[in-house]
């Protein structure tokens, strides 16, 4: 008999299946005993009788995480007892049941609440909860909705490499590799000068990549390693075009997340975010101003969450674009206009109190680029390679970065970004804490 998915059992009432699974719960009723079972579609329940002698002998044995298939028949459950979720309005009675993995008695309740730390140390057993299962399919979501809206915007995607030859930003922290002959390599930072590059074939191009950032704090919103969402395209007129691609990105990935994961919102007591047809828009003084806060070259994590509240309230958006960084603040190939110094075309676009995106309009004349690296004390000839780029042929461009996790995190209102993660890293972990 083929397997059957928990989700399609309600199409096969009265009928004889083969399913398979973990065992979530097992409840022991006088001489009945109820099993909850997991796949991939779902959970359901099934119910065990004395008439199914041998089933009921091994199901005395079973306990949570045990991994069984089950032979049965599905029946329709009483109505009062049709309880949420896919798998709620039927039951399967078991006939025979094989167990194809046993596990070891659990070291916590899975339906309880974790700390952190006991949640990361004990990951392979932790992602099985419901809670990490929501986030990760909630984060599976949002790359595959993004993908298709960059892909339907007519980008092409590219792998970025992750073994890079200098420091990308020439500034943020970076790992150093060392196993190369007289040179030393480094983890990328950013695929940035490579999404860069890639404007002369594809004109438009994005990559999903893994960033390495050597952060040497621990904070809510910082990983060692993280996944970042990068485009880059050619022929723009200044960051506003970048913003509106950025902007299309965010509402259909929103639109298709609020339209296929509601219950998940419920869940995690949130609402899909709020995208008014134009995202809120501020300047960098603008924005300090609504605040009540004196000039600044930068926000403050709190003036973020604050600037955040006003969108929400004044603007009704739980995003707002925030423009006109000083150059200085910004990565070296920022495109300043000589009209707008000392502020660049950059961007930053926060969600719900937090970055989870920076972008810009590029230098695209080369020599303007050179002149820059010597400002920012970076010798030109380091980067002679990606300079070919501009050398033969640059429209002027620009692109943004989205931090997956940080997306992920502030759609479900999870506090941390390393539960947003599957496997984080920080100074403090890899996989197991570092100071064991
Ligand atoms: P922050 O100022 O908040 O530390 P950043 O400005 O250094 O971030 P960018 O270089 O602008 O980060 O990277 C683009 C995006 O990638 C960020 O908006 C964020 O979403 C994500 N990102 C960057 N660094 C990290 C990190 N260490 N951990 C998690 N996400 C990150
Ligand atoms: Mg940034």
């Amino acid at each position: 008999m083929e397997r059957t998915l928990n989700s399609e059992l309600t199409d096969k009432i009265g009928e004889p299946v083969r399913t398979a699974g973990w065992v979530s719960i097992r409840r022991d009723h006088g001489k009945l005993i109820f099993l909850d079972v997991r796949d991939r579609s779902g959970e359901v329940q099934c119910v065990v009788t004395p008439k199914a002698e041998d089933a009921l002998a091994v199901a005395k044995t079973l306990r949570p995480q045990w991994v069984v298939e089950i032979e049965g028949e599905v029946k329709e459950r009483p109505e009062n007892m049709k309880g949420a979720g896919v798998c709620g309005g039927v039951e399967l009675v078991a006939r025979r049941i094989a167990v194809l993995s046993q596990a070891e008695e659990l070291p916590f309740d899975m339906a309880a609440e974790l700390n952190l730390d006991t949640h990361l140390d004990y990951l392979p057993l932790t992602l099985r909860t419901k809670r990490s299962r929501d986030i990760f399919t909630m984060q599976a979501a949002i790359l595959d909705a993004y993908r298709r809206s960059l892909i339907a915007q007519g980008f092409t995607e590219f792998a970025a490499p992750a073994l890079v030859g200098g420091d990308a930003e020439g500034g943020a922290a970076a790992f150093k590799v060392e196993y190369f002959n007289d040179a030393v390599a480094f983890l990328a930072t950013s695929p940035q000068l490579y999404k860069q590059i890639m404007v002369g074939p594809f004109e438009r191009a994005f990559t999903v990549a893994k960033i390495f950032r050597a952060e040497k704090s621990a904070t809510t919103r910082h990983l060692s390693e993280a996944t970042c969402i990068d485009f880059e395209m050619g022929f723009v007129e200044n960051e506003h075009a970048v913003m509106r691609a950025l902007e299309r990105s965010i509402r259909d990935v929103v639109e298709e997340v609020s339209r296929t994961h509601a219950d998940m919102f419920e869940r995690f007591g949130t609402t899909p975010p709020l995208t008014p047809e134009h995202f809120p828009v501020l300047t960098l003084q603008e924005a300090l101003k609504a605040l009540g806060k004196k000039e600044a070259p930068d926000m403050e994590p709190e003036d973020e969450r604050g600037i955040c509240e006003w969108a929400k309230k004044e603007r009704g958006s739980d995003f707002i674009f925030i423009t006109r960084f000083p150059t200085k603040k910004r990565a070296f190939y920022t495109y300043e206009d000589p009209a707008e110094a000392p502020y660049s075309r950059g961007f930053d676009l926060l969600f719900r109190g937090l970055e989870i995106n920076s972008g810009a309009q590029r230098i695209h004349d080369q020599a303007m680029l050179v002149e820059r690296m010597r400002d920012r004390g970076l010798d030109p000839q380091k980067f002679r390679y990606y300079l070919q780029a501009f050398k033969y042929g640059m429209p002027p461009h620009g692109g943004c970065s989205t931090g997956l996790e940080r997306f992920t995190a502030r759609m479900l209102e999870i506090p941390n970004v390393k539960e947003a993660t599957a496997f984080p890293r920080d100074m403090n972990r890899i996989d197991v804490r570092l100071s064991d």
